[in-house]
């Protein structure tokens, strides 16, 4: 039998069906990927095991978890505003016009959305909280779209009174309702219509079907959304600029998304033949996917767009289109990437699973209140010992959070040192988008903050909720 170079133990350790394989020694066990981690995080230096910390943007992970605490977001702004600027040039032909609009939803404070507009992109928003804070951010909202199933009258007219440029209209109640709220206030609304072209796109995978059973947009086969153009062309408050389609998330290869400009290229030569109107923008929303592991291999947005050009020209030329300034919508691949949630080690437990096989409970300071994505989606996070390095061989481990839930798990299966201790800080990549978005106070845990880090300056971007903050919303037992 051959010896393993991290010891006998580990080499008898076998992954459980779903586990990623072991790391071949210990320094891949503590290395940090370029593909997964963002672009300022490394090793420091130094020969001393406690010196080969993380640092992130030239600060040491140990110094950011004293000066902020634990759990913490680490933002690299300069990693953010690189995928933004590559989002950006990789759709700026001359040829072919685009808007790239960053998906706030993934992850929107005030100066993310400062980033954004720094950067060059427009910004997508779906309630009226996002909109308020791209507001304050001074956000120009005529690069704004504002988006979602049921935005309220109330959420309508506040985009109008700030001059929102854009609404997806997903509804047939919601045509009457942004048309009314316009005319009130004698402003054209410029609408797409949010096109159920029946293509679920994940991953290397899609369905293309004729029917789509969802709560978003008006379907195509069904004629709601050829109806809903007639309805807005009626509208003198309303102006259709365009059709969207919006087919998935963690998207690798376009076979969905050209199959989604198929069929809204046809539906935009269905438009010309029965209105005489060209439609001058074509929205193929976001979901272009990111590396939460060192297996997943996205694409650049250089070679998406690319594709997504040429699908597009084609469609159009093949109908006698003029092709129209297409958009796109990456939340995740601008912001995921650019996050790493910080936690410190509180316990650690052996739980032997029969057949000789032990896993590793490590429980940290935060859990499913800052990250729902492993619960909700049995997402896949690449986690690191971060605060130092060990020369203790891997054990297979489950990273799990506070919370009175057994499915309270931030990482389901890695490998980390055996000698994992308390006091020990762990760093979980890739958890900028829909991380502190979808947080949540459940047991009453304070929601962690977000702290940008750039040339050796951290600056808080969210500060961490107090109990203060959380009592603030309790009524409290005196009635008067
Ligand atoms: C969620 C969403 C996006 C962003 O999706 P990502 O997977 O983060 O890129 C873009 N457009 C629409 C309409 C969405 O609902």
């Amino acid at each position: 039998m051959r010896a393993h170079p991290a010891g006998p133990r580990f080499g008898e350790i076998l992954a459980p069906a779903g586990a990623p394989a072991a790391p071949a020694d210990v320094e891949a066990m503590h290395a940090l990927d370029p593909v997964v981690w963002p672009s300022t995080a490394v090793r420091s230096g130094g020969d001393a095991l406690e010196q080969r910390a993380v640092t992130i943007a030239g600060i040491d992970v140990r110094d950011l978890a004293a000066e902020h605490g634990t759990p913490l977001y680490v933002l690299d702004e300069v990693d953010f505003r690189a995928r933004a600027a590559a989002f950006r040039d990789a759709y700026a032909d001359p040829d072919v016009p685009a808007d790239v609009f960053y998906a706030g939803k993934a992850f929107l404070s005030t100066i993310v959305a400062r980033w954004v507009q720094e950067e060059g992109l427009g910004l997508d928003v779906c309630t009226g909280g996002e909109i308020l804070t791209a507001v304050r951010a001074g956000f120009p909202t005529a690069r704004m779209a504002f988006h979602g199933n049921n935005k309220s009258v109330a959420e309508l007219d506040l985009a109008l009174e700030h001059g929102i440029g854009r609404y997806v209209v997903d509804s047939f109640e919601e045509i009457v309702r942004l048309a009314a709220a316009a005319e009130a206030r004698g402003v054209v609304a410029k609408v797409l219509v949010r096109v159920t072209v029946g293509v679920e796109a994940h991953t290397h995978e899609f369905i293309a079907t004729a029917h789509e059973d969802q709560k978003f947009g008006l379907s195509l086969s069904g004629g709601q959304a050829e109806e809903a153009v007639r309805r807005i062309l009626k509208l003198p408050s309303l102006r259709l600029v365009g059709l969207h389609s919006h087919i998935g998330s963690q998207i690798f290869d376009t076979a969905g998304f050209e199959v989604s400009a198929h069929r809204l290229v046809a539906l935009a030569g269905k438009v010309r033949d029965e209105h005489g109107i060209e439609v001058a923008e074509l929205d193929l929303g976001g979901g272009m996917g990111i590396a939460y592991g060192s297996d997943d291999d996205p694409m650049t947005p250089k070679e998406m767009a690319e594709l997504l050009r040429g699908i597009v020209v084609r469609e159009c030329r093949a109908l006698g289109l003029d092709v129209p300034r297409i958009a796109v919508e990456p939340g995740r691949a601008i912001v995921g990437p650019s996050m790493v949630t910080v936690y410190e080690v509180g316990t650690v437990k052996q739980v032997d699973l029969g057949n000789g096989h032990v896993r590793q409970y490590v429980s940290v300071d935060g859990g499913m209140s800052d990250n729902i994505r492993t619960a909700l989606y049995d997402a896949e996070y690449t986690v690191r010992l971060v605060s130092r390095v060990s020369e203790a061989a891997p054990v297979l481990a489950r990273v799990v959070g506070k919370h009175c839930e057994s499915g309270d798990i931030v990482v389901r299966d890695c490998w980390l040192p055996g000698d994992l201790a308390p006091g020990d800080l762990l760093g979980v990549a890739a958890t900028g988008a829909y991380c502190r978005a979808m947080a949540s106070n459940y047991n009453h845990v304070p929601r962690p903050p977000v702290v940008s880090v750039r040339d050796g300056v951290s600056r808080v971007v969210v500060r961490r909720e107090t109990p203060d903050d959380l009592l603030a919303l309790d009524a409290g037992l005196e009635s008067d």
